[in-house]
């Protein structure tokens, strides 16, 4: 089973890609929807509101006035996290109900409106956004629903702003033109990207990765910033920290395009015990022998964002090298050129320029094994220089 999250600002759209994604066959939940029903007249829902509130907050046909309610609350922290502290759990049972019908191979999305204002984008495999400029949002939403523009204006204004919401979007879709080009996007999208999602977190496997060396991305710093939001998640207290390493984050190196990421964890029982927890969000445990000693493994199961992920117990010498290295290397611009170049030199052998499907071929594995081999005589000529840094600069993890 996949889960996706999908939101965006009123009037963006959401709805109309819920509706395609459905088409194809995803298993919609409706987190709107469920926080009316669980306060529908005769609820235990609505009962606990009137008992926290008092009937002032009844409409006179006995069901909640919203309107009312939304006041009540609108400048009040206390009553709003009183609010929530009722209606979230709620939902949450709701929620977890509808999800214990869903096919084992089902793809949820979950249609949430305030997923970003609520920090909720780290439980889920994806993050999906739709987006239009606000003057386009404020003309359907006067079309289709008749809100003046003071009211969608003043809603926008309430909601999160773009920055946030790009920086919580896996996938953001710009529904600035027709619905027709929303839906191709949404189409490619399901087929390419959520299919093999689930296949792959449900048969516990991870994505395959590209071979090729490719130039420096900026977008790989904001994307494993999501990815290690979703793994701390997943860690809990087990996590002593969780850190983008490798080259994909030193700004300037070339890198296969792979996330390598790095969990340390408080004990080898922890290891063990996060890693059924970490394969059904999305990182099942990779088949690879882990390059670094005392690592296991795991892989990223989205083929969109390719990721290593090695969980170590906090303290190994392994994984405070990684940092070191890493922080080494950002700090030093002689140091990162020769490694760029060093790198080019190596990945140009038959098998690692070939971006492959992620099965090795032998060619491949030979490739790698020289490339990896040509890195790793590197890092050991140079560690000695790294750490003489960490001590003239009092350099900590
Ligand atoms: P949301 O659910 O995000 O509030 P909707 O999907 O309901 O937004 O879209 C708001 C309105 O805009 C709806 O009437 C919808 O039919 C319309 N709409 C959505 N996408 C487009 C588009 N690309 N072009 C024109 N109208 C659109």
């Amino acid at each position: 089973m996949l889960r996706v999250g999908l939101t965006g600002g009123i009037g963006a759209g959401k709805s109309t890609v819920a509706s395609r994604l459905a088409e194809h066959g995803a298993l919609l939940i409706d987190a709107d929807t469920i926080a009316r029903d669980v306060v529908e007249p005769g609820t235990p829902g609505l009962a606990a509101i009137v008992a926290e509130f008092g009937d002032g907050v009844l409409a006179e046909d006995g069901s909640l006035d919203r309107p009312a309610m939304a006041e009540r609350v609108f400048n009040d922290d206390t009553a709003r996290s009183r609010l929530n502290g009722i209606v979230h759990p709620l939902v949450g049972e709701r929620t977890a109900e509808l999800l214990a019908t869903a096919a084992d191979d089902a793809i949820v999305v979950h249609d949430v409106p305030l997923l970003v204002e609520n920090n909720l984008a780290p439980s889920y495999h994806l993050v999906l956004i739709v987006d239009a400029p606000a003057d386009v949002r404020v003309r359907r939403l006067a079309e289709s629903r008749d809100m003046p523009e003071r009211d969608a204006r003043a809603r926008i204004a309430a909601q999160a702003e773009e920055r946030q919401r790009r920086a919580a979007a896996d996938v953001w879709l710009d529904n600035s033109g027709t619905p027709d080009v929303v839906r191709s996007e949404v189409d490619a999208l399901w087929t390419e990207r959520l299919v093999p999602f689930e296949a792959n977190v449900r048969l516990r496997r991870p994505a395959p990765w590209g071979r090729t060396l490719v130039e420096h991305d900026p977008v790989w710093q904001e994307q494993a910033r999501r990815v290690l939001d979703r793994i701390r998640l997943v860690a809990g207290e087990r996590a002593v920290r969780a850190d983008h390493v490798g080259a994909t984050a030193v700004v300037d190196l070339p890198a296969r395009d792979v996330l390598d990421l790095q969990l340390t964890v408080r004990s080898a029982q922890d290891v063990d015990a996060l890693a059924p927890a970490l394969t059904d969000a999305g990182f099942p445990l990779a088949d690879a022998v882990s390059p670094v000693p005392d690592a296991v493994l795991h892989g990223g199961a989205d083929p969109g964002r390719p990721v290593s992920l090695r969980v170590l117990v906090d303290g190994s010498p392994a994984a405070r090298r990684a940092l070191l290295l890493r922080d080494w290397l950002r700090a030093d611009v002689d140091a990162r050129a020769e490694y760029a170049r060093i790198k080019r030199e190596h990945a140009d052998v038959p098998g690692i320029a070939d971006t492959a499907t992620g099965a090795a071929s032998a060619a491949e594995t030979v490739g790698d094994v020289r490339y990896a081999e040509a890195k790793r005589m590197w890092f050991d000529d140079v560690t000695a220089k790294a750490d003489r840094w960490a001590a003239e600069t009092g350099w900590t993890p």
